[in-house]
């Protein structure tokens, strides 16, 4: 399948320069962060703190934390704040009292921080939510760390697509698609036979498929190796981030269902491994600390230091991996799946997983029927003649409306069929 466009690879990555900054006068790069109070906005404004004079924050934006919000705003001093939940307005204009920060309500104040000037911007929002607001930083060329997968996997050849034409660059934030960014760059697409990235396995890794279909959420929120968003949290135990991931992986880089690998690799030390022709296997290795990918997007194309912890592998002693299960994690198969059949079919699988999310974390549906009410609305999309190919954004975000329709119609019959 031949995907669109890609905006580096390999060794001609080098050759991006970089933007001139805003503030070069002062020497300062002009940050933007989508997410700011989420646990990647968390983390990178921990670098951004860390970088003192370095930085300077030019907007930051929150759903619905108004509290969290404004104490970031008013500590980073930033020109413009905005909350996600409209009826929030007066709340932040009263939490705002008394300084110059500008503020905003309602998605198109999300998408209005995003457009502003800057020189990086972190897009750390949760969900294909994040899609418009990136995509008013892609149409402004800027330069993107990208954590939000979905909004990728939701219309990921368009993404790509415009951010070419603006001359945007995207820099992979999740931690194996930055391990993928930084060993492509030892060698050329023509090199390259297939890439490979790990997966902790989540909590239910030795579970059988009984018990993870009973899987309770404080259970499924139980991460063994790493500290995360609720939605992201569940998508690991499910193997759905997964799935997502390889999505991810062939958007960003151009690459078919076939030239990428999963692993599950219990200790999330080595993060992605790109193999060549000469069958060497380059691969990056880190603790399962996040910003450790974030601080080398934020520092690109060169390197800043992080505050992370560094690497013991005599303390770990051992790192070991495993062919991943598509029999007890069926959502990684229907990534594949979904990859494989395009018109849309990427869209509708993460519609239908941001609704069985939801549902689960509301008690409506078991653990083990996220993968099973996927599936359905992925087959009844194909079956009402309801999958097409987008071609604009907002035919992507039509697909996606419809598919979170299907989703919640299935629904009922998904919750009475144990597996
Ligand atoms: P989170 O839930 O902790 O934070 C999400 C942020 O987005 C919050 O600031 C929230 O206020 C905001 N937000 C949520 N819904 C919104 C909406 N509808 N409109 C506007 N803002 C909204 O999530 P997270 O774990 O930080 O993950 C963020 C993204 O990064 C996700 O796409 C996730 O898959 C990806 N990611 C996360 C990690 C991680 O370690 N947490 C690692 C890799 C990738
Ligand atoms: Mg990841």
């Amino acid at each position: 399948m031949a995907r669109a466009a890609v905006l580096w690879f390999g060794k001609a990555m080098s050759a991006v320069p970089l933007r001139t900054m805003t503030d070069a006068a002062a020497g300062q790069r002009v940050v933007t962060v989508l997410g700011a109070t989420g646990s990647i906005g968390d983390s990178t404004m921990d670098l951004v703190r860390l970088g003192g004079e370095r930085y300077r924050v030019e907007a930051i934006t929150a759903h619905q934390n108004v509290e969290a919000l404004a104490k970031l705003a008013r500590e980073f001093n930033v020109r413009f704040a905005a909350i996600g939940d409209a009826s929030k307005l007066d709340e932040l204009r009263d939490a705002l009292a008394g300084t110059n920060i500008g503020y905003g309500a309602g998605e198109s104040a999300i998408i209005e921080a995003a457009a502003r000037p800057s020189d990086w911007l972190m897009a750390a929002v949760s969900g294909a939510a994040g899609l418009k607001p990136a995509l008013a930083a892609v149409d402004r060329g800027a330069t993107i760390a990208l954590a939000n997968k979905e909004c990728l996997v939701c219309a990921g050849d368009i993404f790509m697509q415009r951010a070419a034409r603006a001359g945007a660059t995207i820099l992979p934030a999740d931690s194996e698609h930055n391990a993928l960014f930084q060993a492509l760059a030892s060698g050329n697409r023509e090199e390259l036979t297939r890439v490979i990235i790990t997966a902790s396995g989540g909590p239910f890794r030795t579970w059988s498929v009984a018990e993870i279909e009973q899987a309770t959420l404080a259970q499924a929120l139980k991460h063994p190796n790493w500290s995360m968003g609720q939605k992201i949290t569940i998508d690991s135990a499910s193997m759905m981030n997964k799935g997502l991931e390889v999505i991810e992986a062939s958007y960003l880089f151009a690459l078919t269902p076939d030239e990428i690998d999963v692993l599950v690799h219990p200790q999330s030390i080595v993060h992605g491994m790109v193999e060549f022709s000469d069958c060497s296997v380059v691969a990056q290795l880190g603790a399962p600390d996040m910003r450790i990918p974030i601080a080398h997007c934020l520092g690109w194309p060169e390197r800043i230091t992080g505050p992370a912890q560094k690497l013991d592998l005599a303390k770990i002693g051992s790192l070991t991996f495993e062919t991943p299960d598509f029999s007890r994690f069926p959502g990684l198969r229907l990534a594949y799946d979904a990859l494989r059949a395009g018109k849309g079919a990427t869209t509708v699988y993460n519609a239908a997983n941001e609704v069985a999310v939801a549902a689960f974390i509301g008690e409506r549906i078991r653990f083990g029927a996220i993968a099973r009410l996927v599936e359905s609305t992925m087959n009844e999309m194909v079956r009402t003649g309801s999958m097409s190919t987008p071609a604009t954004a907002d035919d992507a975000l039509a697909v996606d409306h419809n598919a979170r329709k299907t989703a919640e119609t299935l629904l009922p019959q998904i919750a009475l069929k144990a597996s």
